[in-house]
């Protein structure tokens, strides 16, 4: 029989970000590394958390790979994406759901255009606390270092990060991965930063429950799991829920974090949910599981969009009425009309009110961020106002 998950310290979500080969996965492994030293965690090599990719491509999970561990006062969920295009997508639709982030920052390197573009993501999604990573500090001389420091301050300003306060730590993934202990050091420094700069979230655990599904699979013999990141309230077995997108009601049979069951799961885990007799497509990604009645979906509502420049990775040319993009909503792609009233027209770099109607009703709610993507790339990043 599998060990049931004991909650005994708080759960965050967090994650790496920052441009492709400065070491979020080689930081990602000696994390778990160190943390298996201290007996809190288990390691997880490179390999395993680089392979996420391939995973994808046979559909059995989505493009993060997630690893666990614990720290002296609270449980991480840590999420690594393999790449850029994964990131703007998960991070940009909340997917990844951060309640706060490493950035990785080659010191040999500094700043490059990922570092900046995920910093401006961060922002977007809410995600409020960043703590620094210099990495490869092992490789780089002090001077250097010194000066990508202060430019990893002033992006961060720039951005509304208080980059004066925002703690930043030079370590080295790779050497801490091969055990020398200055590096491990650097390796808990920068463990007792996230555990003291990042607050702990506000959970609403008390609401009715809601998950957005990430992935869908069938366990043989057990029958179809969803996963995904509880959004709000919780869940246990013998639960009702609805599943909105087909409408149908169904029943927790089985709920899991990370392979071990759980007694009742709550807002912030990320976990799996067995539905009884649930066909293996009548679930797919962009569904809302929720607590019965508790959620009306909808295709209408105005929201506030920032276009996004072309520096930020976005359109050169205004989008104007007519405008048919897809709508990223929690993990949903729904395309969507988009009407812009009496102004038209928006251009890239403005902060417009628009009017969208979508193709499918989902559930909708003020305050609830979005992002606009076409042709792969993301150019608009929204918050519904007002539904219906
Ligand atoms: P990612 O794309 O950000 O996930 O970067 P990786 O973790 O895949 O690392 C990219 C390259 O940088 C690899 O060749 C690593 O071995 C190397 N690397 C990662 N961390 C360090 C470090 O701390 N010091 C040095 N010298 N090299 C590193
Ligand atoms: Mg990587």
């Amino acid at each position: 029989p599998k060990t049931a998950y004991v909650r005994t310290k708080p759960h965050l979500n967090i994650g790496t970000m920052g441009h492709v080969d400065h070491g979020k996965t080689t930081l990602t492994a000696a994390i778990t590394k160190v943390l298996s030293a201290r007996g809190t965690g288990t390691f997880v090599p490179f390999d395993r958390i680089d392979r996420a990719p391939e995973e994808a491509q046979r559909g059995i999970t989505i493009n993060i790979a997630h690893v666990e561990y614990e720290t002296d006062t609270r449980h991480y969920a840590h999420v690594d994406m393999p790449g850029h295009a994964d990131y703007v997508k998960n991070m940009v639709t909340g997917a990844a759901q951060l309640d706060g982030a490493i950035l990785v920052v080659s010191a040999l390197d500094g700043i490059m255009p990922q570092t900046a573009e995920h910093v401006l993501l961060a922002r977007q999604v809410g995600v409020d606390h960043i703590v620094v990573a210099l990495n490869k500090a092992d490789a780089g001389d002090d001077e250097l270092t010194d000066l990508v420091e202060l430019e990893v301050r002033e992006l961060l300003t720039a951005h509304g990060y208080g980059g004066d306060t925002v703690p930043v730590v030079r370590v080295s993934g790779l050497k801490a991965l091969e055990g020398d202990p200055r590096w491990t050091g650097a390796i808990e420094a920068l463990l007792d930063a996230v555990d003291t700069y990042v607050p702990m979230p506000v959970r609403y655990v008390d609401a009715p429950f809601l998950m957005s599904v990430e992935n869908v699979l069938t366990i043989t013999g057990r029958g179809t799991v969803v996963t995904g990141a509880i959004e709000r309230g919780a869940v246990k077995i013998g639960d009702r829920v609805e599943i909105l997108g087909p409408g149908t009601e169904t029943v927790v049979t089985g709920v899991e974090t990370f392979g071990k069951p759980m007694e009742s799961a709550e807002a912030g885990d990320n976990v799996a949910l067995l539905l009884r007799g649930v066909a293996r497509d009548a679930v797919r990604r962009g569904h809302v599981v929720a607590a019965p009645g508790s959620v009306v979906p909808s295709r209408r509502f105005t929201a506030q969009v920032y276009v996004l420049s072309g520096k930020e990775g976005g359109r050169t040319t205004p989008v104007s009425t007519g405008y048919r993009p897809q709508f990223y909503i929690r993990t949903a792609d729904v395309v969507g009309d988009v009407d812009l009233g009496e102004a038209a027209v928006a251009r890239p770099g403005e902060t417009v009110t628009m009017t969208v109607e979508l193709g499918r009703d989902v559930p909708l709610e003020a305050g609830l961020g979005f992002a606009i993507r076409e042709g792969g790339r993301t150019v608009g990043a929204g918050t519904v106002t007002t539904v219906g």
